[in-house]
């Protein structure tokens, strides 16, 4: 593997949506259940690529909506899952879910074939913001399908998306006290995005619909690092709150620039120090894998600076930051001087810090993580 560990965390692209979300640009196909079977026929032969079965410490299914799959779709789907990838004892299978038809049978079967991490959709606790949003759940069944996680699993997530237009900064904060009532293990917080080619993106273009201030945004972003301390859950990610023991270790595997698998349309793996994208079109990736040709779009072997500066990137999002002596034994280079100019410049500015020798955000450096990162790279 020249050099490069084996990866210990395997990420499968579920691409499926009862429909799509106004905001949403993920790579998923909307009313196309009649293709979930060919889906899993191509999952099953990019699969095959492995050569044998692998152990990893971490499975994640992501999506799409992977409990959008009908039962013996999802069960064939784990059936597959855990014959490829055998999970470590402890292991952390997480599983993303929307409350929408998320049935007692399909979070049994979850529960029953090795899946003890579900991360549902939530987005918000007010039945207007969930229509803006054009989320297909109303408040009360995200609530009771909270509770249903809850009798199942020991490690459910929440998900909330914040900044939307016409949210005011009371509605934000009676959203995260509804999500802290009901005491969930971890909980990921996004400011609204608006991406091209999504239904957002043309009602902005056309004035139809406003963006939240930044400012306000703002104020948003900080309530939640103060509530969400507050409450127990430690902010270990940019976007990202756990109680203690429960922050996402598959996504940590991506912040530490560490090696995985991936499979399933638009899915990315790092694997021997190479990066593959899978084609992004559902229909295209099903077709090339069951015709034994290559899915995928893009293959890229990192440089070392290259690998270097990605690291830089995904790292400085946690909250443990990038330990200075750790970063040059591993990638051969010194880590501040990486950043030229902007590394003195921001840790003057007070966005940046190091703190037992590790270089971290700050708590205001947090709110401008996009500009830090770019600056510094
Ligand atoms: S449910 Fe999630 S993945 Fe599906 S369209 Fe909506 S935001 Fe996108």
């Amino acid at each position: 593997m020249s050099g490069f560990p084996q990866p210990r965390s395997a990420y499968i692209h579920v691409p499926f949506c009862a429909h799509r979300c106004g905001y949403c640009d993920f790579t998923l196909i909307a009313r196309r259940d009649d293709l979930m079977g060919a889906y899993l026929d191509g999952l099953a032969r990019q699969l095959e690529s492995l050569g044998n079965p692998v152990e990893v410490d971490t499975v994640f299914f992501g999506g799409g909506t992977p409990t959008h799959l009908d039962p013996p779709s999802l069960a064939r789907l784990l059936e597959l899952t855990n014959r490829w990838f055998r999970l470590v004892p402890g292991g952390e299978f997480s599983v993303e879910a929307n409350p929408s038809g998320l049935t007692d049978e399909k979070l049994d079967l979850l529960a029953e074939t090795g899946v003890n991490r579900v991360s549902l959709g939530v987005q918000s606790f007010v039945n207007d913001e969930l229509r803006l949003l054009e989320r297909d759940h109303a408040v009360t069944e995200a609530v009771e399908t909270v509770g249903r996680l809850q009798r199942r699993f020991r490690n459910v997530s929440l998900d909330l998306i914040f900044a939307l237009p016409g949210q005011t900064l009371e509605t934000w904060k009676a959203n995260l006290e509804r999500a802290i009532e009901l005491q969930p293990q971890h909980l990921s917080t996004y400011g609204l995005t608006f991406e091209r080619g999504t239904t957002f993106w043309s009602k902005q273009s056309r004035g139809t619909i406003v963006p939240a201030e930044q400012e306000l945004e703002r104020q948003m972003y900080e309530h939640a690092m103060d509530r969400l301390e507050e409450a127990g859950y430690g902010h270990y990610e940019v976007s990202n709150f756990a109680r203690p023991g429960f922050e996402c270790r598959h996504n940590q595997t991506y912040w530490r620039a560490d090696s995985f698998y991936g499979f399933g349309p638009g899915a990315a793996s790092f694997v021997g120090g190479v990066r593959r994208m899978n084609h992004r079109s559902v229909t295209t990736w099903i077709r090339k894998v069951l015709a034994g040709e290559s899915p995928i779009v893009e293959e890229e072997v990192l440089t070392p600076e290259e690998r270097a500066r990605e690291a830089v990137m995904v790292g400085l999002r946690q909250a443990v930051g990038l330990n200075v002596a750790e970063f040059q034994s591993r990638y051969g280079f010194e880590l501040l001087p990486l950043g030229g100019e902007a590394a003195p410049r921001f840790l003057q500015k007070g966005w940046l810090e190091i703190v037992d020798g590790s270089l971290r955000l700050t708590r205001s450096g947090r709110l401008f993580t996009d500009t830090v990162v770019m600056e510094f790279l």
